[in-house]
């Protein structure tokens, strides 16, 4: 597997690339232009474009199957130089407005789900990327390089606002230091530009690597798979909890460097009977108490073989209820792209069948 252009920073590349304002031009390519090929970098001389085809690939991703949502969410397939597959899902997360004469008055908003390791070591016994178990962890311009591909699929440009949040497929603190070079490149003024605060680390709470990404000060978000109030069925849904249990989990969040205005997300998986109840939100609210939290209620996605059940309506509704009433700001997860293979995992399984 050769590296990619989108494995590096524009610092980076100035220093691999000669002369080095040859950089710039290349982020431009790469970032504002989603070209997939040497040979469409206009003003790059030829030589060095040779050059640099015999070390590095352009983009290391290339769409193998795309599934189409209804509400307008679309889930890719997406396939590296080594074969494996992996996904990413374009969200639509608000429609375009328009005045009464028909025109634009605010953009539709769009937030991209990206994955960061081809299975995942974790091994959450609700999760169906866990099924698989573990293969590698993705490099930093394939995590990089979907938000390229999906924006360039869905003609999104480069300057249009996007958020990226890190719930695709595998557990971004075991890859840690990847999803850290893949958030900077993020940033780059010259890149895509997407500051910290557009970038949500979702974890299942390595409690230890909470403390890592918090002292690189990246200004990212972080959003924490809790899923349960007590450590006896988190270690049952979450093998590793037994390593990492909720206390430590909880103190790990307190430490952790965020903007005074905004809040730390719990998201908090509902299977029904096991913690639905309202005795496990009472205990939710005493947990948090004292965090700036918000709670993002997810119901259970089933799929072929699971135990596990989608809790009702009802108990979801009362669960969120309460945790209102006693203060903390909480939200449902609108189950965006029932209608496709919604739960991540499953689009890799289907077209596995298929092949
Ligand atoms: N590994 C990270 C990020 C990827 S998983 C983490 O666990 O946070 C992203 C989210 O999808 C997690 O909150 C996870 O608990 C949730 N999830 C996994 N399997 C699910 C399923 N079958 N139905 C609904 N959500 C699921
Ligand atoms: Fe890994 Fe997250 Fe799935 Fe758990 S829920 S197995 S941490 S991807």
């Amino acid at each position: 597997m050769k590296p990619s252009l989108m494995d590096y920073t524009q610092k980076e590349l100035a220093t691999l690339i000669k002369p080095s304002f040859r950089a710039k031009q290349i982020y431009g390519w790469l970032y504002h232009q989603y070209v997939s090929s040497f040979d469409e970098m206009k003003n790059i001389p030829k030589a060095l474009k040779e050059e640099l085809a015999e070390k590095f690939v352009v983009n290391p991703l290339t769409i193998v199957n795309k599934e189409i949502s209804i509400d307008g969410t679309i889930k890719y397939l997406l396939q590296m130089q080594d074969g494996k597959t992996m996904e990413a899902v374009w969200l639509k997360m608000k429609d375009t407005q328009r005045d009464e004469n028909g025109e634009v008055i605010q953009e539709a908003k769009y937030t991209i789900c990206v994955s960061t390791q081809v299975g995942c070591k974790v091994g959450c016994v609700f999760c169906l990327t866990a099924k698989g178990g573990f293969t590698r962890n993705l490099t930093a311009g394939e995590i990089v390089s979907q938000v390229v591909t999906l924006k360039k699929d869905n003609e999104h440009k480069h300057n249009r606002k996007i958020n990226i949040v890190y719930m695709g497929m595998g557990e971004p603190l075991d890859n840690l230091d990847n999803v850290a070079k893949a958030i900077e490149i993020f940033k780059e003024e010259e890149g895509l530009c997407i500051g910290g605060k557009r970038q949500t680390v979702s974890t299942s709470g390595l409690s230890n690597k909470i403390d890592r990404l918090g002292e690189m000060d990246l200004g990212v978000h972080i959003a924490i798979s809790l899923h349960a109030v007590d450590d006896e069925l988190r270690s049952e849904l979450i093998p590793m909890n037994k390593a990492h249990n909720i206390n430590s989990i909880i103190e790990a969040v307190k430490r952790f460097p965020i903007d005074t205005r905004k809040k730390v997300m719990f998201e908090y998986l509902v299977i029904k009977g096991k913690n639905d109840d309202l005795g496990s939100a009472k205990k939710l609210v005493k947990l948090l108490s004292g965090i700036k939290a918000k709670v993002n209620l997810i119901y259970f996605n089933p799929y072929p073989g699971t135990p596990y059940e989608r809790p009702s309506k009802a108990d979801m509704v009362a669960f969120d209820e309460y945790l209102i009433k006693h203060g903390l700001l909480c939200t449902i997860r609108d189950s965006k792209g029932m209608d496709i293979s919604a739960a991540c995992g499953q689009l890799k399984e289907k077209t596995k069948e298929e092949l």
